[in-house]
C-alpha cells in the first residue's frame, strides 16, 4: 500500500501539469488525480498491470543472452516488477521474442502466445525477430508480426540491455496510460511502437534508465 501511495503522489500531476496542492485548492477532492480513492477503476487496473507484468521464458537465439543479462544482477529487471520469467505461458503476460524465428518455430511461438492469458503484450527484440535481419532466406520468418501482434520493437543486433529496458519501460507506460489498447484498436494488430536503440555505455548509470 505504501508503494501505491508513493506512486499516487508521483503521478498526481501529469494530466494538467498542476501541483498536487494546487489541484486540491482548485477542485477539492476532484483535483486529486490518479489517487487510490478517487481514480477511475480503469486507471487503477492499468496501473497495477503495468507494474506486475511477468515475461514468458522464451529465448530463441543470441538476443536471448542479452535478455538474460537484463534480468541478472547488474540491470536487475526485478525493479520493474518483472523478476520472474515464467516457465508456464499461463502465468506470463509479456512475450519477449528474443532472436530469429524459424519457420519451424513459428507455430510453437504462436501456441505459446495463445496459451498466455489476456491481456498479453509482445516485444520484438532485435532485427531478426522484427524483420528477419540478415537472414533473408526461406528458413526464417521475415518479421514476427506475421505470427503474433507486436506492441514494441527493440532495435539492434543484439539490442543492449539498456535498449530492452527502454522497450519495457515504454510498454509499461503505454499500458498504464491506456494507449496500448487504443493503438491496438486502431491498428487491428499490435501497438506497433518503435523505440530508439541505446548503445552499451551510452548511459553511464544504466540502472536509472526510465522514469521509475
Ligand atoms: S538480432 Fe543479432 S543477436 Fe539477435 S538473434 Fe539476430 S543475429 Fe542474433
Amino acid at each position: 500500500m505504501s508503494a501505491m501511495n508513493h506512486d499516487a503522489t508521483v503521478d498526481a500531476t501529469p494530466a494538467t501539469g498542476r501541483s498536487f496542492v494546487q489541484g486540491i485548492l482548485d477542485d477539492g477532492m476532484g483535483g486529486i488525480e490518479h489517487n487510490a480513492i478517487t481514480a477511475k477503476l480503469e486507471d487503477l487496473v492499468n496501473w497495477a498491470r503495468s507494474r506486475s507484468s511477468w515475461p514468458a521464458s522464451f529465448g530463441l537465439a543470441c538476443c536471448a543472452i542479452e535478455m538474460m543479462a537484463t534480468g541478472a544482477a547488474h540491470y536487475d529487471l526485478s525493479r520493474f516488477g518483472m523478476e520472474v520469467f515464467r516457465a508456464s505461458p499461463r502465468q506470463a503476460d509479456i512475450m519477449i521474442v528474443a532472436g530469429r524465428v524459424s519457420q519451424k518455430m513459428a507455430p510453437v511461438l504462436r501456441q505459446v502466445y495463445d496459451q498466455m492469458m489476456e491481456p498479453k503484450w509482445v516485444i520484438s527484440m532485435g532485427v531478426c525477430a522484427s524483420s528477419g535481419g540478415m537472414f533473408n532466406n526461406y528458413a526464417i520468418v521475415q518479421g514476427v508480426d506475421q505470427v503474433v501482434p507486436v506492441d514494441v520493437y527493440a532495435p539492434g543486433c543484439p539490442p543492449t540491455p539498456e535498449t530492452l529496458i527502454h522497450a519495457i519501460e515504454t510498454l509499461h507506460q503505454l499500458i498504464e496510460d491506456g494507449q496500448l489498447l487504443r493503438r491496438r484498436q486502431e491498428t487491428g494488430a499490435g501497438a506497433n511502437v518503435h523505440v530508439t536503440e541505446i548503445a552499451a555505455g551510452d548511459n553511464p548509470v544504466p540502472v536509472i534508465l526510465g522514469t521509475r
